[in-house]
């Protein structure tokens, strides 16, 4: 897919560790590596833990990679000194993020919140901003009455569209969408995508689509990342994940997806995963998912499988593929 296409976002080789002590490291993210194409959505999936959150945290700059780079249009983020490119790449990539209730600050209206990013890179007028705002407002579904309102006045739906609104708010390319829907009723959730997908369509946006259940995953993306333990353990385009799925983590991680059809459903294994995932402060140079497979072997102990293409697009990284 897009082969000849210069991608717009290239995370190359990105790690992110935290140390806590001169004894411990916490490595959130390992050497991750993949393409974003223009007006794609990549999924992002993984339990708790596996650090697709810091990967998204780093794609927007909020955090500094320890190792790798990410590249926008092919152009290195973190090596920038020019002010204007830095602001071009902030205005270009938001992020909506997973918590509606705390991420919007309790002390700001509405109206402050949504045109905080408009007034930072843009010279307008008063009645210019509000006009822009109620536009922002309808298009997620709120109104102008809602303006002069803060965010406690709202429900955890209404919340999500204002997070929405401000991301929308300065005309980005791309949005790290981080687990968006994971804290409201399940009745608004299928709400909130089904308006991310139109959104994708009316402002030709690029998304990387972060989550922790692969269904969600399935209705949304072209192309899905499975991480574990700070490390891509498989990706591939979205239809060929599900049906060929290579990596022993991915097969549980579908098996647990549950089937409407009763007929399929009966017939459907579900893959107990052992235990808990490990801590990620100072992993052993082996599979990360080796306490967990019940596939192990002692190669797997010995060194990190390295992730191999095995279809078009199609790779994974196991010892026994
Ligand atoms: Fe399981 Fe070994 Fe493959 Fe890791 S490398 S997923 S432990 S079979």
């Amino acid at each position: 897919m897009n082969t000849e296409k210069q991608p717009l976002i290239q995370v190359k080789n990105l790690s992110k560790y935290f140390h806590i002590n001169k004894k411990e490291t916490l490595k959130a993210v390992e050497d991750v590596s993949f393409d974003i194409y223009e007006g794609e959505t990549v999924g992002l999936v993984g339990e708790s833990g596996c650090g697709k959150s810091t990967t998204g945290r780093c794609i927007v700059k909020l955090y500094n990679p320890t190792k790798g780079t990410v590249l926008y249009k092919g152009r290195d983020i973190f090596d920038s000194k020019n002010k204007n490119e830095k602001l071009e790449y902030c205005k270009n990539t938001q992020m909506i993020f997973q918590n509606p209730y705390s991420s919007l600050n309790p002390r700001m209206t509405v109206k402050d919140i949504v045109g905080e990013g408009i007034r930072l890179h843009e010279k307008i007028s008063d009645k210019e901003l509000d006009d822009r705002i109620e536009s922002l407002l309808k298009t997620v579904g709120l109104n102008r009455d809602h303006m002069s309102r803060f965010p406690h006045e709202f429900s955890g739906g209404q919340r999500q569209r204002i997070g929405i609104a401000r991301a929308l708010s300065v005309d980005p390319k791309f949005i790290v969408c981080d687990e968006p829907i994971s804290a409201l009723d399940v009745s608004i959730q299928a709400q909130v995508l089904n308006m991310l997908k139109k959104l994708q369509k009316d402002r030709s946006l690029t998304y990387l689509f972060i989550a922790h259940d692969l269904s969600v995953v399935k209705y949304i993306s072209d192309k899905v990342i499975v991480m574990y333990l700070g490390m891509i353990v498989e990706q591939a385009d979205a239809v060929e994940l599900y049906k060929n799925p290579l990596h022993p983590y991915t097969r549980a991680l579908l098996s647990a997806i549950p089937e409407a059809d009763p007929n399929i459903a009966k017939n459907k294994q579900r893959i107990m995963l052992k235990g808990e995932i490990p801590s990620p402060i100072n992993p052993k140079e082996c599979c990360r998912f080796v306490e967990r497979c019940s596939y192990a072997k002692p190669v797997c102990h010995e060194s990190i499988p390295t992730l191999k293409q095995y279809t078009d697009g199609h790779a994974a990284a196991c010892h026994l593929l």
